[in-house]
C-alpha cells in the first residue's frame, strides 16, 4: 500500500513557530492537511504568517518497528536525575560524566549532539544544529497517534522519535530534556533498557534543554542518512 509522508510548516515574518510529520495511507491525507492547518494557526508560539504544508508519495516500503517499552525512574532532583543518567550510560561509554556534562551545557540546538562512545568526541558536522531526527510515525494500528490520546501528545511524539532512534545498530543511547521551562521530565533510551522516563531533570522554569545520541561509529554519513531520511513507523511496543 502506497503511503505519503505529511509535512508541516508554519513562520512568522521568516522565524519558525511549529512544524510536524505524518506518514499515513492516501485516504488520510486530505483530514491530516486539515489538522495540521489547525493546529499551525492555534499555536501557543504566535499566528503564523505561512504555513507549508508537502505531501510526498513514499517510493517502496516502509520499515516498522516496535515501541521502546516504558520504563520510570524516580529522581527527585536534579542531582538525582544526573546520577540516573550518568549510571546508565557507564555501562557504554567510559565518557557518561562529560556526555552530561555537554548535553546540560549546549542551548537552543534544533537538533542532537552525536557523541562518540569510545572518544567522547562531537561527530556532528554542525555542532550549532546538530542532527535532525524526521521521517517517522506512530503506526495506525497501534491507536498510539499523538491526536487519539490528547494531553500525551509529547511523551507519544518522543517515544516514536526515541523507537526510530535505537533501532539503527550504531545507536547505543539518547538522552533528552526539553527546552519547555515547565516541561522538567526527561529520558534516556536504548535497545536494551527501553524508554526511561527521568523526572526532574531540570528545575522548574529553566530553559536548558537538549539531545544527545552515544554512538559507536567513525563514520555516521550512514547512520545521519537513517536518522533523516528513512522513513519509520513505530508500532506498539513488544
Ligand atoms: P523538545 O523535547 O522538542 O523540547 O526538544 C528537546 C531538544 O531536542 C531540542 O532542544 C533539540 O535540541 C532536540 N530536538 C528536538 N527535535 C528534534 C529532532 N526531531 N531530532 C533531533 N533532535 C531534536
Amino acid at each position: 500500500m502506497a503511503l505519503f509522508s505529511v509535512k508541516m510548516r508554519s513562520s512568522a515574518l521568516g522565524s519558525h513557530i511549529s512544524g510536524a510529520e505524518r506518514i499515513v495511507e492516501e485516504r488520510e491525507v486530505p483530514d491530516v492537511c486539515a489538522a495540521m492547518g489547525t493546529r499551525a494557526l492555534a499555536h501557543g508560539k504566535g499566528k503564523p504568517d505561512s504555513i507549508t504544508v508537502t505531501v510526498t508519495a513514499i517510493d517502496g516500503e516502509v520499515a516498522h518497528i516496535p515501541a521502546l517499552p516504558i520504563r520510570e525512574a524516580h529522581c527527585a532532583d536534579p542531582a538525582e536525575a544526573r546520577e540516573t543518567v550518568i549510571d546508565a550510560l557507564a555501562p557504554l561509554t567510559p565518557h557518561a560524566a562529560e556526555a552530561w556534562e555537554l548535553l546540560t551545557g549546549v542551548r537552543d540546538m534544533r537538533g542532537a549532539i552525536l557523541f562518540h562512545a569510545t572518544t567522547g568526541a562531537r561527530l556532528e558536522p554542525d555542532h550549532a544544529r546538530g542532527v535532525r531526527v524526521t521521517s517517522m510515525d506512530a503506526a495506525t494500528a497501534t491507536g498510539e497517534r499523538p491526536e487519539t490520546h490528547s494531553g500525551k501528545t509529547r511523551v507519544t511524539d518522543a517515544l516514536v522519535l526515541a523507537s526510530k532512534v535505537a533501532h539503527h545498530p550504531a545507536m547505543l543511547a539518547e538522552v533528552c530534556f526539553s527546552d519547555d521551562p515547565d516541561y522538567t521530565t526527561g529520558y534516556v533510551a536504548s535497545r536494551e533498557m527501553g524508554y526511561l522516563r527521568v523526572p526532574n531533570m531540570k528545575p522548574v522554569g529553566s530553559e536548558m534543554g537538549g539531545r544527545l545520541f552515544v554512538v559507536d561509529t567513525d563514520d555516521p554519513a550512514d547512520l545521519i542518512d537513517y536518522l533523516e531520511h528513512t522513513p519509520v513507523l513505530v508500532g506498539e511496543a513488544k
